[in-house]
């Protein structure tokens, strides 16, 4: 994917791309992220540009530099840091991105658009769970389809684009009464809870087509996701590991949609 995103940026020429990430002070979860979305950035030829407020800045503060950011030409794409102090609100800031730069695909137009047709800029975790089951060439229409997490940016928005191939979408969440009745039967299973070893071996159909999504720290520090690696890569079909799976082609998704939002056909 990174190569033929580096071409697709070739073919744009001469013209400027930059990504823009913005932040409130310098969050040390962050980053992590900013430093890989940083070095993918590079690989593929985009320049990336981050802007750090002051500590203390406010909601006014945020929204005044994404009003300059959108009015910007050169920038072609804007990327709001998580998690965003208290007192700003997160769907606020979204809905004040200029929506052809939201290469994150949070825009309430971008989410809309999915429940229609898949948007120019999808979310990306989602769009990246759609490519990750797509590359195991499954046929995913008539497929039992489970996905696990039922979040605005995650679930609602996985299990619509999964819908739209005609899958057999299943969502499960806090109130499912039975999580394993349902694991269980899905020939894909895609989870995005963030409870490390949610899942286990024990509750998967064998040869399933699994994809965590979830990022976790583990009692020993490390990243773990929300499927019980050890115990489930044998029974599993195909699985995405934590970290080096979903996380990594996540970044893909929003190099992907910064070069569609500066005009490219990728
Ligand atoms: P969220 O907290 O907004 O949503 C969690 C979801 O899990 C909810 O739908 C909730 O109903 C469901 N849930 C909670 N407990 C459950 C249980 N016991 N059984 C079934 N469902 C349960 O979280 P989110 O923002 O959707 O993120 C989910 C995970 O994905 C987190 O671990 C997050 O860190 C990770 N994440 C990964 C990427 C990536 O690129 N890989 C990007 C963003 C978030």
């Amino acid at each position: 994917m990174r190569s033929r995103l580096a071409e697709a940026r070739k073919a744009l020429g001469d013209r400027h791309v930059k990504l823009v990430s913005v932040e409130i002070g310098q969050n040390p979860a962050a980053a992590v992220y900013v430093r890989n979305q940083q070095r993918a950035a590079a690989e593929v030829g985009i320049e990336m540009e981050v802007q750090n407020l002051p500590l203390g800045s406010g909601q006014p503060d945020l929204l005044r530099s994404i009003d300059d950011l959108n009015r910007r030409d050169e920038v072609a794409g804007i990327i709001v840091q998580r998690p965003l102090p208290p007192g700003i609100d997160p769907r606020v800031v979204q809905s004040a991105i200029d929506p052809h730069k939201d290469v994150e695909g949070m825009h309430p137009a971008n989410m809309g658009a999915i429940l229609y047709r898949e948007p120019m800029l999808p979310p990306c975790t989602a769009a990246a769970a759609q490519l990750l089951i797509q590359s195991t060439g499954l046929d995913l229409r008539g497929a039992e389809t489970v996905v696990v997490g039922h979040s605005e940016i995650i679930g609602k928005p996985i299990a619509i684009l999964l819908l739209h191939h005609l899958s057999t979408v299943t969502v499960c969440h806090i109130g499912t009464r039975k999580l394993v009745d349902h694991t269980r039967r899905a020939d894909i299973l895609v989870v995005a809870v963030g409870k490390a070893g949610l899942v286990h071996g024990d509750m998967i159909r064998p040869g399933a087509c699994v994809i965590d999504v979830g990022i976790n720290q583990g009692p020993d520090g490390r990243i773990v996701g929300d499927v019980d690696f050890a115990s489930t890569v044998d029974v599993a079909g195909f699985l995405t590991p934590v970290p080096g799976g979903v996380g990594p082609v996540t970044v893909a998704m929003l190099l992907r949609n910064t070069l569609r939002a500066a005009g490219a056909a990728v």
